[in-house]
Parts: C-alpha cells; sequence; structure tokens
C-alpha cells in the first residue's frame, strides 16, 4: 500500500497560476508527454495569447511578440531569437499543448518587461501597464522599467559537483542529425532497417541522460523523427548553452575501399583541407535539400560557409573540445581513431558557441555498424562524448580561475 503522503505527492494536480490585472486564473499542467505542458486555449483568455495551427507549424502571438513553435521540436523562435525548450510542443485532443518551459522562461525573456515568472509559486505574473488597454499590445519603450529577469537559481554553483568536479552550471545543446524525410546514411550494415537518423537519436537521448547524470543541463534540437532546418540546430545554441554537439553516422562510398574504412573521428568548423574531409562535409550538409523552407539554403551552401566562417570566433575552443571528445571515444570504439577533422558543416555555423560534429563511425564497415546499432555500443560512446565535454568544461572553469580579472 502507498503511504498517503506519497500519494498525495503522486497526485497533487500540478497547475499554473496565471495572475494579470484582470484576475486570476489556474490553468492545469498536462505531464501526458513526460515533460510539462499547457493547453494553448486555456492561456487564451487570460494572457490574451492567439495561436493558429498550420500543418507541423504553430504560431502563437503574446504580449505584442509572434511566437513559432514547430511541432515536436524542442525550440521556438521568436524576433530572430531561438529559444531552447525543455519540452516540445504537441497537439492531444485536438488541442495544441506548449511546453511549459515556455511559458515560465522564454515569454519573460522575450517580453521581459511585461512578464515575470515565479518559479516558487508556479506562477505567470503579468505586470501592469500604464494607461494599456488588455488587449492592446503595448510598444516596448513605454513599458515600465520592470527589474531584469533574474537567472535561474543556483546559476554559479560554487561546491563542486561531486562526480565531475565542475562548479558551474553548464548547458550543451544535443544535435541528432538528420530526420523525418531525411533519412541520413542509408545505414548498410546496421540490422532491422535502421538508417542513420535513427542512430543519431539514439545516441543523443544517451547523451543527453549521461550529461543530466553528471549535471549538465542538456537540449536536444529534435527528440523524434522530425527534420529540424540545419540552420536551425545551431541556433539553439545561443545564450544560455555552452557548446554544440552534432552526432552523425559516416558512410564510406561504394568502391573506395568501402567496407574496409572504420572509426570515429570528431570535426570542428572550418574550411576542409582534405578530400575526405570535404567529402564528410558534403554528406552532412546535404540534409538542406530535404529543408521546406529554403532560408539557409537560398544563400548558397558555399557562400554560407565562407561568410559564417569569419564570425566563428570558437575555432580554438571547438579544436579542443573536438580533441578531448575524440579522445574519450577513441577509448570506447572498435573501429580505430580517425583523428580530428575540420570542415565546413552548415549546421555548425549557426552556433554562437563551441561547437563540433562526431562521426561516431562508418555504417558501411561491419563492426562500426554492429557497434553503433547495439544498445551497449551507444551507451558507450555516448557515456565517452559527455566525458570528453566534461574534460572541456573543466579546463573551461580552470581557465575562469586563471584569467585575471579586469586584465588588459
Ligand atoms: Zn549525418
Amino acid at each position: 500500500m502507498i503511504p498517503l503522503a506519497c500519494l498525495l505527492l503522486i497526485v497533487a494536480p500540478p497547475q499554473v497560476v496565471i495572475v494579470t490585472p484582470r484576475g486570476e486564473t489556474i490553468v492545469p499542467i498536462a505531464t501526458e508527454r513526460g515533460s510539462s505542458a499547457v493547453a494553448a486555449p486555456l492561456l487564451a483568455r487570460p494572457l490574451g495569447l492567439s495561436a493558429a495551427l498550420e500543418g507541423s507549424r504553430a504560431t502563437v502571438a503574446l504580449g505584442g511578440a509572434i511566437f513559432v513553435f514547430q511541432l515536436g521540436a524542442p525550440f521556438v523562435r521568436a524576433g530572430g531569437v531561438v529559444y531552447g525548450l525543455v519540452g516540445e510542443p504537441y497537439v492531444a485532443r485536438d488541442t495544441l499543448f506548449l511546453p511549459l518551459h515556455w511559458l515560465a522562461d522564454c515569454v519573460p525573456r522575450a517580453l521581459g518587461a511585461r512578464y515575470h515568472w515565479n518559479a516558487v509559486a508556479t506562477r505567470l505574473e503579468e505586470l501592469p501597464v500604464a494607461g494599456a488597454v488588455a488587449a492592446a499590445p503595448p510598444p516596448a519603450a513605454t513599458a515600465p522599467a520592470a527589474a531584469p529577469v533574474p537567472p535561474p537559481v543556483g546559476r554559479p554553483a560554487n561546491a563542486p559537483n561531486p562526480l565531475t568536479g565542475l562548479r558551474h552550471h553548464h548547458a550543451v545543446v544535443i544535435d541528432p542529425g538528420h530526420g523525418g524525410a531525411d533519412p541520413g546514411n542509408p545505414g548498410r550494415f546496421f540490422s532491422g532497417g535502421l538508417v542513420e537518423k535513427d542512430i543519431t537519436l539514439a545516441v543523443a537521448r544517451l547523451l543527453r541522460a549521461e550529461l543530466t547524470r553528471r549535471g549538465i543541463a542538456a537540449l536536444l534540437t529534435r527528440t523524434s523523427d522530425t527534420l529540424i532546418d540545419l540552420a536551425d540546430r545551431g541556433a539553439s545554441c545561443r545564450a544560455e548553452c555552452d557548446l554544440f554537439v552534432s552526432i552523425h553516422v559516416n558512410a564510406m562510398p561504394a568502391g573506395r575501399s568501402v567496407e574496409r574504412t572504420s572509426g570515429v573521428e570528431t570535426y570542428f568548423l572550418s574550411d576542409a583541407k582534405t578530400e575526405d574531409q570535404e567529402r564528410v562535409a558534403k554528406m552532412e550538409n546535404d540534409a538542406l535539400r530535404f529543408e521546406s523552407t529554403p532560408t539557409g539554403g537560398s544563400r548558397g551552401p558555399v557562400d554560407f560557409i565562407l561568410k559564417d566562417l569569419q564570425l566563428n570566433e570558437y575555432l580554438r575552443e571547438s579544436a579542443r573540445l573536438a580533441e578531448l571528445v575524440q579522445d574519450k571515444a577513441v577509448a570506447v570504439h572498435p573501429g580505430g581513431d580517425r583523428g580530428v577533422q575540420q570542415a565546413g558543416f552548415m549546421v555548425l555555423t549557426t552556433a554562437r558557441r563551441p561547437a563540433i560534429l562526431v562521426e561516431t563511425g562508418f555504417a558501411t564497415n561491419r563492426t562500426d555498424a554492429a557497434f553503433l546499432g547495439s544498445s551497449l555500443g551507444q551507451h558507450k560512446i555516448a557515456s565517452a562524448i559527455a566525458d570528453g565535454i566534461v574534460a572541456y568544461l573543466l579546463e573551461f572553469e580552470r581557465k575562469l580561475v586563471a584569467a585575471p580579472a579586469g586584465g588588459p
């Protein structure tokens, strides 16, 4: 029998309170998909929110801002900024559900002068706007100067994490390559009809679990079999993201010692120096042709890369991250060490943080494919990548301490 206290904890109805100058409304929190979400129609009246669903795209207007969601994708776009989300928007019983994280985190960040999230009371508070009519979104300039939203509680933690030794809060965006209409490489030696997009998602989920276990926040660019534009994947690693890792599976083209080539290699963004690096970048950038909105593609792949390479201020950090991840991955991989490589991957160009792409092995090699297709192999590679990330973050924290404050 379950003690009553526990039962209460289990069944206590989770809810969010919307507090506006017009009154208080209680909105239940749904957890049917694993993460907390709220039904958009229930926010319509208290917040004056409107939502439109068009195919897999949900457009939500709130407080003068437009938020564009993609069903099944853990991010939202607003005013040219991409915010990572815990959980994804979904439709159930003909109703659009939005991640609670969006309401609690993105709305106050995007509309800081207008909304405040009270995490303790699970309350979203709409701040009064002088002389404003509820339905008319006020221009930002006339909004009262509100205190900036404080950073999440416990952000800089000074006691080292007992598992990793890390002292600060860190967040990582993990990108499972391909998805939806884009299967990635066909996975010649994978069993059960698996293709690259299945392996990348499985490894990415395990990597998220491994990072979470180590006290590092981790977000996936996709958590299901959907296609996310290359530019959006990297863009989800900006403000509150320390680094970006894209997961892929390699393949050799027919003819060229196709079955003999094996091993793991880790890339950082730079121009390709060898034919092999060029081949891998071309293969991964090819995902562009599956994209429905040709935003990134219209610039042309070459232009895209050359232009953004100049903006890549994290070249040295990315190379170091690649080195540390590669070191750990090699130690568990049956296929051997193909080293740290560099090439022009579009998915890495939009990340404004150190960014790497791990080619976790070759689907065209029997040993690599068996390793990547197995639960044990996936666990091993995910855990190794997590170890590499921790090693990098430890170095990063040591540099923070060593850097003289206010020095030239
Ligand atoms: Zn790939």
